[in-house]
C-alpha cells in the first residue's frame, strides 16, 4: 500500500497515518518529523531547514524532496509506506511522480482528510500547549494555514481528477475515522 495522508494543519493526520501504517504494517513517513528530528539534534539539515520551519514557510523543495527521496529508497519502505505532510506543492507533485516512476511503484490512494476551521483551530491551540512546538505561536500558525491553502489544498484537485482521492471527515471518533478510511481504501 503507497499513500499519501493530506490535510490542514489540526486535521489528525499523523494520528491517522500512525494507525495506517499499522494496519497495513508499513512505515509512516512524515517529513515534520524529520525535519523536527533534525533541528533536535542540529544536523546540517536541521540547520538548513531550521529558518523556514520557525517562520510557518516551506523548507525549499530541492531540500525537502532529497530526504523524502532518501527515505523512500531504504529497506523498510519497499513493501509500502504512508507520506504525510508532503508533497505540500505543485513542484513536489512533480518531484514525487518522477521518483514513483523510477521505483515504478504507483501511488493507491491519497487520503485527504477535512474539518472545519473552528474545530482546527481548537485542535492547534491544545497542541501547542501540550506538545511545546516552537513553530505552534498564533503567528506561525496562521502563516502555516496560509501556506496550505494557498499551496498545498489545490493539490486536492489534482490528485482527484487522478482518480485516486479519498475524501474522509476528520471530525469525530479517531477510531471510527480510521474505519472510514479502512473502509474506502478497501473498496
Ligand atoms: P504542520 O502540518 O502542522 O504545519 P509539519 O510537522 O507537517 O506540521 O511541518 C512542520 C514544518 O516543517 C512546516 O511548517 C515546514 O516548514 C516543514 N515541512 C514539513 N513538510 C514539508 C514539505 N513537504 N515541504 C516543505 N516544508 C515542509
Amino acid at each position: 500500500m503507497r499513500l499519501l495522508i493530506m490535510g490542514p494543519q489540526g486535521v489528525g493526520k499523523g494520528t491517522q497515518a500512525a494507525r495506517l501504517a499499522e494496519y497495513f504494517h508499513i512505515p509512516a513517513i512524515s517529513t515534520g518529523d524529520i525535519f523536527r528530528y533534525n533541528l533536535k539534534n542540529q544536523t546540517e539539515l536541521g540547520k538548513q531547514a531550521q529558518a523556514f520551519i520557525d517562520k510557518g514557510e516551506l523548507v525549499p523543495d530541492e531540500l525537502t524532496n532529497s530526504i523524502v527521496k532518501d527515505r523512500l529508497a531504504m529497506d523498510d519502505a519497499k513493501g509500502g509506506w504512508i507520506l504525510d505532510g508532503y508533497p505540500r506543492n505543485a513542484s513536489q507533485v512533480e518531484a514525487l511522480d518522477k521518483m514513483l516512476e523510477e521505483l515504478d511503484t504507483p501511488l493507491d490512494a491519497v487520503v485527504a482528510l477535512d474539518a472545519d476551521h473552528d474545530v482546527l483551530m481548537k485542535r492547534m491551540m491544545k497542541r501547542a500547549e501540550i506538545e511545546g512546538r516552537a513553530d505552534d505561536t498564533p503567528e506561525v500558525i496562521a502563516k502555516r494555514l496560509d501556506v496550505y491553502t494557498k499551496e498545498t489544498a489545490p493539490l486536492l484537485d489534482t490528485y482527484e481528477t487522478r482518480g485516486v482521492l479519498v475524501e474522509i471527515n476528520g471530525v469525530g471518533d479517531i477510531d471510527e475515522i480510521h474505519k472510514n478510511i479502512v473502509a474506502e481504501l478497501e473498496k
